[in-house]
């Protein structure tokens, strides 16, 4: 089986121009077999995923997004394989920090309830139908359960409900080059745009699942210098968006004579170059005092040279609104 952790649109700019209908493409002739919801698919307008799906021959996936006032499931909480009739049941899950880190007018009338409590229920549901249990989330790997700030993940889910025999996450974009066993639950994650695909090889004897096998494959563009070749019909089925994302986006706009660091290690902790010159231009548009700005919203490095419009869209992929307020030095103060 081959499943996604989901956030499938936005960061590169040729895919976002074209509403990652290449993604979508290119996932169909992999073949892929289900989908969890990221927080990134409503980074669109509703009617852009909802193209998105009808786009996809495979489902996406989530069990604790609910329609506000109806109370029920926006996407299929979960979907059942017959693999030789091994029954396979294959449940999404999608953090509940989504609606904070997304557009509000993209998750209106969307109520994200606890993957845990809706697990609760739903896990022992599925038991009774399925042999196994696969999880397919983007609520991120946390080492031991520590989330920190973000909503609870993949290991306080695993361990807060029994009978998930795997989860396969994403969206904290962590490399798991072993899976993390949590109360009899494995946790596989292949870190972010498509360096890894993560494979997981399993016997089922007896009612017993055993793992006998588990690597993260390099693909082409990580560190690794295997080149694999590529392959001929899903070159000539995205070469033509290649082509067009290429002529939306090379236009140039500007040049700089020092390297401009976005990196997620120095951006998220500390202001950079590329900071102040984000938060300057924010002041200049504005007339603003002082600006600030998310770290988590600078999502890559400009390299010294010739500033092209995909440089741009890549360190600002998310289309965000700038907005000013009146505040008082002691309201400001208060807020930092
Ligand atoms: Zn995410």
């Amino acid at each position: 089986m081959l499943l996604s952790g989901g956030d499938i649109n936005t960061g590169v700019p040729e895919s976002d121009m074209q509403d990652a209908i290449p993604d979508f493409k290119g996932m169909n002739l992999l073949g892929y077999d289900a989908m969890a919801v990221g927080n990134h698919e409503f980074d669109n307008p509703r009617d852009i995923l909802a193209m998105q799906q009808s786009l996809a021959e495979f489902p996406f996936l989530s069990a604790n997004i609910f329609d506000a006032g109806t109370g029920k499931h926006v996407f299929e909480p979960y979907t059942t394989f017959d693999l030789d009739g091994l029954r396979i049941a294959v449940v999404g899950f999608t953090t509940t920090d989504t609606p904070k880190q997304t557009s509000p007018e993209n998750v209106k009338g969307l109520d994200f309830q606890s993957p845990v409590a809706v697990a609760s229920k739903l896990i022992p549901e599925l038991e009774k139908q399925a042999d196994i249990i696969i999880a397919t989330t983007h609520m991120g790997h946390y080492q031991n359960g520590n989330h920190g700030i973000n909503a609870p993940g993949d290991v306080t889910l695993a361990r807060s409900v029994k009978g998930i025999d795997l989860i396969v996450g994403g969206h904290s974009q962590d490399p798991l080059f072993k899976p993390d066993l949590q109360n009899d639950t494995y946790i596989v994650q292949a870190q972010e745009w498509g360096k890894y695909v993560g494979r997981a090889d399993f016997e089922y004897t007896n009612g017993q699942l055993t793992l006998t096998r588990y690597q993260l494959i390099p693909v082409n563009g990580s560190e690794d210098d295997k080149v694999i070749p590529e392959n001929q019909a899903m070159l000539s089925l995205l070469s033509p968006y290649q082509e067009k994302g290429q002529q939306l986006v090379e236009g140039k706009v500007g040049a700089v004579d020092q390297r401009l660091m976005g990196e997620r290690s120095e951006v998220r902790f500390q202001p950079t170059n590329l900071g102040t010159l984000l938060t300057e231009a924010l002041m200049e548009k504005s007339g603003a005092d002082l600006a600030v700005m998310n770290g988590g919203g600078i999502r890559s490095s400009i390299n010294s040279g010739e500033i092209t419009y995909k440089d741009v869209l890549t360190v600002l992929p998310f289309g965000n609104t700038l907005t000013t307020v009146d505040m008082t030095g002691k309201e400001i103060l208060a807020q930092l």
